[in-house]
């Protein structure tokens, strides 16, 4: 129980009972009173939460605009609020792509004093010389599940088996959805250790959900049945989901995306506050040595600040932030005072539905984009999304490369970042 005084209820006698008997017993949060809808269910537990904690009544955690029944039932257990987290924009950005060739607003979600400032200046600069050329191609999603054989003569039969049977794997895997399409099965092999990657085409969503329930369906009825062989789990890390990993970085994952610019020597001065060779050379340094000298996967300046921002903004799996962050940034100076700039990005996997693309505040932040699903055109939304980041990944190792190139990375997060009340603390 809570050491320190706890405030008031606004619960109905018999709710406040309840909270005191989950605040005071092992019963757990994911047991309120029945009959509640998911707005009381969240009020209990947030009283709960106040008498065993002491925490005050989370009156700003209970005060959201998505739609509670959704948000409990579809994306997060033990529901008892929202965190926000204050969103703005960047652009307008000219992206030249596949599914549009415009100019964009983009909606970050951050709390990373500057991000916004930063960014919107490399939107600038790309919309200046005539917008970012992305290019994006549709990895598809992976899932790995990992087998146990009795040795090598077991794991060819096994992977004999694969090939024979290809077309009944196909379809038994696309009875489990309308939109998934099995691209390709990747063995590897380590002793009497098996992983099947297999990698599927998924429509407008990222996918994870719907890969698992194929590959579940395809264990399950087909490859233990018939091979013999035992899966010993269901995702076996060569998928690879989450974890930043050289073989996403190779074969890639979700969607890999190529984004480039050509900035004339004045939009670099006036725009950027730089030169062509002083860019080149921190990216040389900075992204190459920098990153080479510390082992990372990841040669950029701040892919992860940018993907971040916009994945909690529209909804998308946060934690694939840690495979989007791996990728290069690149700065190549030309004769002529212009600088070539360039993001590749193989591991990128992102939603257009699904998810929490549906949360009212996600959703309103993909209709800025222009990204609606259209059944006609399964896959376009995604890939317009796609495109968007391509670009304005790049607006942000633009200006972040730049800053570094004037000093003034510290002076603007001195600026911009700081709060007083953080200084006076
Ligand atoms: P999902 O919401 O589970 O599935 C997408 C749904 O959208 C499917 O029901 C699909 O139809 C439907 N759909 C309608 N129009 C579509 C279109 N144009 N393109 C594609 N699908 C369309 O989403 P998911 O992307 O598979 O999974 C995302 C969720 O998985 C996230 O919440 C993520 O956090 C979570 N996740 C799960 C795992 C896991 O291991 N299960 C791992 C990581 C993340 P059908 O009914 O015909 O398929």
């Amino acid at each position: 129980m809570a050491d320190r005084p706890v405030s008031g209820s606004e619960l109905a006698p018999e709710l406040e009972a309840a909270a005191a008997e989950i605040a005071g017993s092992e019963r757990g949060f994911h047991r309120p009173p029945p009959g509640l809808d998911a707005a009381g269910q969240a009020a209990v537990r947030r009283r709960a939460l106040d008498l065993a904690t002491g925490s005050g009544p989370l009156t700003a955690i209970g005060s959201y605009a998505l739609d509670g029944e959704r948000a409990s039932t579809q994306n997060c257990e033990n529901f008892i609020g929202a965190a926000q987290v204050p969103m703005g924009v960047a652009g307008p950005v000219h992206v030249r792509g596949s599914e549009i060739d415009g100019t964009v607003c983009v909606p970050m979600a951050t709390t990373e004093g500057a991000l916004l400032a930063s960014v919107n200046r490399g939107c600038r600069a790309i919309t200046a010389a005539g917008g970012a050329t992305v290019f994006v191609e549709d990895v598809g999603m992976t899932r790995a599940p990992v087998f146990r054989t009795t040795g090598i003569e077991d794991t060819r039969r096994l992977i004999e088996w694969l090939e024979a049977n290809e077309e009944r794997i196909r379809a038994k895997a696309q009875e489990t959805s309308r939109y998934l399409k099995l691209l390709e099965i990747r063995p590897s092999v380590v002793g009497s250790t098996v992983f099947l990657r297999f990698r599927f085409a998924t429509g407008d969503a990222m996918g994870m959900n719907m890969v698992t329930i194929a590959c579940d369906r395809l264990v399950s009825e087909l490859i233990e049945p018939e091979t013999g062989a035992q899966c010993v789990a269901l995702s076996g890390n060569y998928c690879v989901d989450k974890k930043p990993s050289a073989v996403n970085y190779q074969l890639g994952r979700g969607k890999r995306i190529h984004a480039e610019v050509v900035l004339d020597e004045t939009t670099v001065r006036k725009v950027l506050k730089s030169e062509a060779k002083a860019l080149q050379d921190v990216a040389y340094r900075k992204n190459l040595l920098g990153s080479v000298a510390a082992g990372a996967l990841a040669f950029n300046a701040q892919f992860a600040n940018v993907l971040a921002a916009v994945f909690v903004a529209c909804g998308q799996d946060l934690a694939h932030v840690v495979e989007g962050a791996m990728g290069v940034a690149s700065f190549e100076a030309r004769e002529d005072g212009s600088v070539y700039a360039s993001v590749y990005m193989p591991d990128c996997p992102l939603a257009a539905i699904g998810g929490g693309t549906g949360l009212d505040t996600q959703r309103e932040a993909l209709e800025v984009m222009g990204v609606r699903p259209n059944a006609e055109r399964p896959g376009a939304a995604v890939r317009r999304l796609a495109e968007i980041v391509g670009a304005v990944v790049l607006a942000g190792e633009l200006s972040l490369t730049a800053a570094f190139t004037s000093r003034d990375l510290a002076r603007a997060h001195e600026r911009l970042g700081r709060s007083s009340a953080a200084r006076a603390g």
